[in-house]
């Protein structure tokens, strides 16, 4: 059997990872540490390794990318610890309330509990380093990143995910996050700390790359509207196959949104 959890350093930093599990399908999610601050807080199904892990060396400050469930599940047991919280400012009202989170969701990453959180600020300073907390909407509207300047760190949460993405999550808006690309590819970052999918080398070049991709595509589905297709003949003709979380998630994670938001 695989490892379901572990940690490790690279640059300076630390992180802890778990993996969730659902029959064959798998997927990690990452936390960060920069001193006393941790970047995001994992799932409910992952609390235990989660807690036992950080039991011994809780941060004063939990810092959310964004508040789906699988980033943010622990923040009511952290807060309940003395954990300060903070969320993006525009997920202030959802924070507060369990949202009924479909099946799968539920299956593979667990409930949501509410929880207590301030508003980001612009700027979060630790001993040694400087977050600037950088409006990033895509993936969702209220999606935020932290930057470290001094150290070329970008904490992405699920803002990149992957350059060359065939499906998404129904929420994001695909022309947004072009815009949020072509801005946050000008930072002068090293380092993409995403939350599944680790540490990144590659810097701003990954989401040049992303971005040129976003645009092909969109020109495509234009080029394909043009002849008279519809959005779901598109999305059968450019994206044949699907896989196997698109069926488990009853549609949720599809090509289709991606078409449909270019
Ligand atoms: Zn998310």
């Amino acid at each position: 059997m695989s490892e379901r959890w572990g940690s490790g350093q690279m640059d300076g930093l630390t992180y802890w990872w778990g993996k969730a599990r659902l029959l064959t399908y798998s997927l990690k999610v990452f936390v960060y540490v920069v001193d006393d601050v941790l970047i995001d807080a994992a799932s409910w199904k992952l609390r235990r390794p989660f807690l036992r892990y950080f039991s011994g060396r809780l941060p004063e400050r939990l810092l959310l990318t964004h508040v789906h469930e699988d980033h943010c599940a622990n923040a009511a047991m952290l807060a309940s610890r003395g954990v300060t919280v903070f969320a993006p400012e525009a997920a202030q009202n959802e924070i507060g309330v369990e949202p009924k989170l479909p099946l799968y969701r539920r299956l593979i990453w667990g409930r949501r509990p509410p929880f207590p959180a301030m508003p980001l600020p612009e700027t979060v300073e630790t001993n040694r380093h400087s977050l600037r907390v950088i409006g990033a909407p895509g993936h969702t509207q209220d999606h935020v990143v932290f930057f470290e300047e001094k150290e070329g760190w970008l904490f992405t949460g699920d803002f990149f995910l992957t350059a060359r993405p065939r499906l998404v999550l129904k929420d994001e808006d695909l022309s947004k996050t072009i815009l949020s690309l072509e801005s946050l590819a000008e930072l002068p970052f090293r380092l993409i700390l995403g939350a599944h999918e680790g540490p990144l080398q590659g810097g701003p070049a990954l989401f040049k790359q992303k971005l040129s991709y976003l645009l092909e595509l969109r020109e495509k589905v234009e080029a394909l509207r043009e002849q008279g297709l519809s959005d779901e003949e598109i999305d059968r003709r450019l994206f044949p196959s699907k896989p196997l979380i698109s069926r488990v998630s009853g549609g949720e994670w599809a090509s289709l949104h991606m078409i449909k938001t270019l």
